[in-house]
């Protein structure tokens, strides 16, 4: 489209979508009880609205699979956000390396990332978006703000882990989920404007957007929290103890 590279942009949507398709149609089910999970043709056969929740909860499943899975699309995402860091900075964090070499990397980069990082401090601004609805602002001026909370995590977390962050993937799908929301929330404010623009009801498309912008700003904080405190470790420590043949009780009579 137009030159413009939207790789990261159609992973995080498809990602996005199949996931979110699929929470949909659970909730549905839930919401439909005991009628949601029978099939279409049993609920016509007792004289019932045949409404195929049971059928589309099947179908849409597949969706997180096939077509990139969604664990391959934020592996994905994940390496291209991180690619130009690791080109810039990685030989500073990599402890591997010797020492000389880092020193030689730190005179480099360090000159980039002595402007890069306090920026990512500064007040972030989402541009110029006068031609945005007045109650949308707060949310992209949001997103601008919390995409460089978001830079400084993810540096914080190469500082920490080096080019090994590669290989943390529930950390880095945390932050894959916060870029993410804040790229729906961008999206939905431009295209509620789009809506309002083509005549839409105003308050309508305005009570949507931000219903939804205040949903996600719930989800990206939630993502930050396991980003500061989570059970990884154990849970890899555990999965490895499990593999190597321990516990042996917690094993027994599950299948
Ligand atoms: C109905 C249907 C139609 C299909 N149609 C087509 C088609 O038209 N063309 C085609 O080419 N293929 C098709 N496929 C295949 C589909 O693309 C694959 O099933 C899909 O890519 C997943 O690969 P896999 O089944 O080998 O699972 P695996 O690759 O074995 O993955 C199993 C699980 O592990 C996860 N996983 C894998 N690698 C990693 C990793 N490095 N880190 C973390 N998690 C990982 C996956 O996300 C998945 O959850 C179809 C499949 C189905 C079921």
């Amino acid at each position: 489209m137009g030159g413009r590279d939207l790789r990261i942009e159609t992973a995080m949507c498809k990602m996005w979508s199949t996931e979110m398709t699929w929470k949909i149609a659970d909730d549905a089910m839930q919401v439909r009880g005991g009628r949601g999970y029978e099939t279409a043709e049993s609920l016509a056969a007792r004289g019932d609205e045949p409404i195929a929740v049971e059928r589309f909860l099947r179908d849409c499943r597949i969706n997180t699979i096939f077509e990139g899975s969604s664990e391959i699309m934020r592996l994905f995402i994940a390496r291209e956000a991180l690619d130009p860091h690791l080109k810039v900075g990685g030989a500073i964090f990599n402890t591997q390396l010797p020492m000389s070499e880092r020193a030689k990397a730190i005179f480099t980069s360090g000159k980039f990332y002595a402007s890069w990082y306090p920026k990512q401090w500064l007040r972030g601004s989402a541009g110029d978006i006068k031609s945005l609805h007045a109650d949308l602002h707060s949310h992209v001026n949001y997103a601008a703000r919390t995409s460089k909370r978001l830079a400084r995590g993810l540096f914080h977390a190469m500082a920490r882990f080096g080019p090994k962050l590669d290989r943390e993937q529930l950390l880095l799908s945390r932050f894959v989920g916060i870029a993410t929301e804040l790229f729906a929330i961008s999206a939905t404010c431009s295209f509620a404007q789009h809506k309002i623009d083509q005549g839409d009801p105003k308050e309508e498309v305005l009570s949507v957007a931000t219903y939804f912008c205040r949903s996600a700003r719930m989800r990206i904080d939630h993502h930050f929290a396991g980003v500061a405190r989570n059970a990884d470790r154990r849970g890899y420590d555990l999965t490895q103890e499990l593999l190597a043949g321990e516990h042996e009780s917690l094993r027994s009579g599950i299948v």
